[in-house]
């Protein structure tokens, strides 16, 4: 048996509850791995709590993300004691995940922890702070550099948010972060950022187009606020988009693309291929300041994470939340 988080749904309803699983309930899989630390995400939250659809197969243990130490393995990539990192894979959605002392994964999926971090900054990092590296690849792919202007950052005291702003500002770029919670400043402007605005001026339905303001942008929004920035961009520029916190419309005019040549870049970290895992993983280890995760990140034990989760979907958190499996 071990210790985890268990989604069942039947007719008796939706229910979440830490549990004794199993571990012949463990899907299959070549590499079984003792899982460290996992965290807590937007995504998680969602399942925790049923908000929306994002558990497919259940009974389901969430925790799209975790680090670990292999126990057995059948992957020649993999030996027993090494320990590796996961992020996606519809791990917590369809495929059993990190919260819980163990899991049993495709080899494939896993990374080797990057030397530069110890297992509890990987969490610190998560698929958050990952997500907003896959981000800053994004804008940098599509020619943003520091010399042509401000780069704003939405949802910046959130998980991917506060990465970005802190990968972006060490990157030499200027960043505006944006936010509801505006006491959140202080801590925005240790991050890096040289301009903290309130969401309320992006969350409103807008014009087609606006004054050109940004050479670049990481949304974690969506919505009106994705649709108020891409009509704001700078004739050229690149917003990055990856999330829905303010939800999953997108009620916007082509008028930026068309008259200004503004890109859209998509970015999705679950089914994001190995090689550019790697590099953002690599990436991380050379461009954020590690003394920063101890601002960004805090830690909580497993038995924690069911009551918290409503808390980030109201947004109240900040930055990461590292679940410590052993607690
Ligand atoms: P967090 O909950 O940590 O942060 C989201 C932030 O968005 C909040 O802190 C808040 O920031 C802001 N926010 C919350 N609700 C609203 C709202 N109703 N309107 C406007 N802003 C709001 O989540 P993460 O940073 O982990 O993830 C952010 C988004 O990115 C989520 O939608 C998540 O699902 C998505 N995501 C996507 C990935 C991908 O692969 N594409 C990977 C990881 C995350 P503030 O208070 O500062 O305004």
């Amino acid at each position: 048996m071990f210790k985890g988080i268990l989604i069942e749904k039947d007719e008796a309803g939706y229910r979440t509850a830490l549990r004794d699983i199993d571990e012949a309930g463990l899907p299959d899989g070549d590499v079984t791995v003792q899982v460290q630390y996992s965290t807590l995400n937007y995504k998680d939250a969602l399942a925790i709590t049923g908000k929306s659809p994002v558990v497919r197969r259940f009974p389901m243990v969430p925790g799209i993300d975790l680090v670990g130490t292999v126990e057995e393995s059948r992957h020649p990539g993999y030996r027993a004691g090494d320990i590796v990192v996961l992020n996606g894979w519809g791990v917590g959605e369809v495929h059993w995940g990190g919260l819980a002392e163990k899991a049993r994964l495709n080899g494939d999926w896993l990374v080797p922890l990057p030397t530069s971090f110890t297992p509890s900054q990987a969490m610190a990092i998560g698929t958050a702070g990952y997500t907003a590296m896959l981000c800053v690849m994004a804008l940098e792919r599509n020619g943003v550099t520091p010399d042509q202007g401000d780069i704003l950052v939405t949802g910046a005291g959130g998980g991917v948010g506060s990465v970005a702003v802190a990968l972006l500002s060490k990157l030499g770029y200027r960043v505006i972060a944006t936010t509801g919670r505006m006491e959140e400043e202080p801590y925005l402007r240790q991050l890096g950022a040289a301009e903290v605005l309130s969401r309320d001026e992006f969350s409103a339905p807008g014009k087609p187009l606006a004054k050109e303001r940004w050479a670049g942008a990481v949304d974690v929004v969506g919505s009106h606020v994705l649709a108020n920035v891409c009509a704001s961009m700078k004739y050229g520029g690149t917003v990055a988009a990856c999330g829905l916190a303010g939800g999953m419309d997108l009620p916007a005019s082509v008028a930026p693309f068309i008259l200004r040549g503004v890109t859209l870049a998509g970015v999705d970290s679950v089914m994001c291929p190995r090689p550019r895992r790697l590099e953002a993983w690599q990436r991380l280890g050379r461009d954020l300041d590690i003394d920063k995760l101890g601002l960004i990140a805090h830690e909580i034990g497993l038995s924690e994470a069911i009551e918290l989760a409503p808390a980030i979907l109201a947004g109240k958190l900040r930055g990461r939340v590292i679940v410590d499996i052993g607690r």
